[in-house]
């Protein structure tokens, strides 16, 4: 079995990333908004923004405390959109109550939207045109790619149908030419129509809900989850001991998909600041 090693295919990204932002005349530049103070959020805007800096792309942050209004909310993503300086947006999710992801997501200008979120670029996805696409989907694809998979013509299964993970990597492969199955918590026997993936992409938040009879021989496993133990670590989605003597290829967690999630964020922030 082929361990796919995110965290140095996310590197590689970064570095030729780094490089191309060199070239430019002026840096780009990313605005994270995070309102209230959940702490896993905390930590992933700092490590977006660690990301930036290493690969020489301004950030700032916007930290709103929990009682920020919406109106007050969309008075600084609209000086965000403004601002010459900042070529992407990140609202980082989830919002507090009572604030609304979809109203204040649709507000970020499309051009800035590098989390692919806004209406517009949903849209685009659906379409096959081209547009700012969600990051996680994105490094998934990436991590194919990088692995060398055949995605045309291969049965794709995805379990999850979230709107940032589940349903644009279907789309994504979809748009590749895969024969894709969309998998959810209603799906009756998931292990059945898992067993016929020749990729199989797990993103449905359920601790090692895939298991070794659960996955065809020589199919590559792409496992988006991510769980604390309560002993320390992360672990998946995947039960990764069980599965991997039965598979091609898979991603570990951690060192999978996660590295490749900012190492997308960092390319769709150099795409919106390449096409103003
Ligand atoms: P959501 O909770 O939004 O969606 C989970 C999806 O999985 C839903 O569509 C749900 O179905 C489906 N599901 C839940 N249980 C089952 C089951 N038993 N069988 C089949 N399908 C099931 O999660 P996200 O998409 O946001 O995230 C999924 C996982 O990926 C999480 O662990 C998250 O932490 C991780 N993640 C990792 C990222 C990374 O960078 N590595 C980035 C984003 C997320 P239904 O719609 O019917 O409820």
């Amino acid at each position: 079995m082929e361990q796919i090693d995110g965290k140095a295919i996310a590197q590689k990204i970064r570095e030729d990333i780094q490089a191309q932002v060199r070239q430019l005349t002026k840096p780009p530049g990313l605005a994270a908004i995070r309102v209230g103070e959940d702490p896993a959020s905390a930590i992933y805007v700092k490590n977006k923004r660690k990301a930036c800096a290493a690969a020489g792309i301004y950030s700032e942050e916007h930290a709103l405390p929990a009682s920020t209004s919406e109106s007050e909310l969309l008075a600084l993503i609209d000086r965000c959109n403004r601002n010459p300086n900042i070529h992407g947006i990140l609202v980082q999710l989830p919002l507090p109550a009572p604030l609304q992801a979809r109203h204040i997501l649709d507000a970020v200008a499309p051009e800035k939207d590098i989390d692919g979120f806004h209406y517009l670029n949903i849209g685009k996805l659906v379409a096959g045109e081209p547009g700012f696409v969600p990051c996680t989907p994105l490094g998934i694809i990436a991590l194919l790619r990088a692995t060398g998979v055949h995605i045309s013509g291969a049965h794709a299964v995805v379990v999850g149908r979230s709107d940032i993970v589940g349903k644009p990597t279907a789309l994504l492969l979809l748009h590749q030419h895969a024969t894709v199955t969309l998998c959810h918590s209603r799906t009756q026997d998931l292990g059945a129509i898992c067993r016929q993936a020749d990729i199989l992409v797990v993103a449905a938040g359920r601790p090692h809900l895939i298991t070794a009879e659960m996955v065809k021989k020589d199919a590559v496993v792409i496992d988006v989850g991510i769980h604390r133990l309560p002993g320390g670590g992360l672990t998946g989605d995947v039960d990764f001991e069980g599965v991997a003597p039965h598979v091609r290829a898979m991603t570990p967690v951690p060192g999978g998909v996660g590295p490749m999630t900012i190492a997308m964020l960092l390319a769709n922030t150099l795409q919106a600041a390449r096409a103003v």
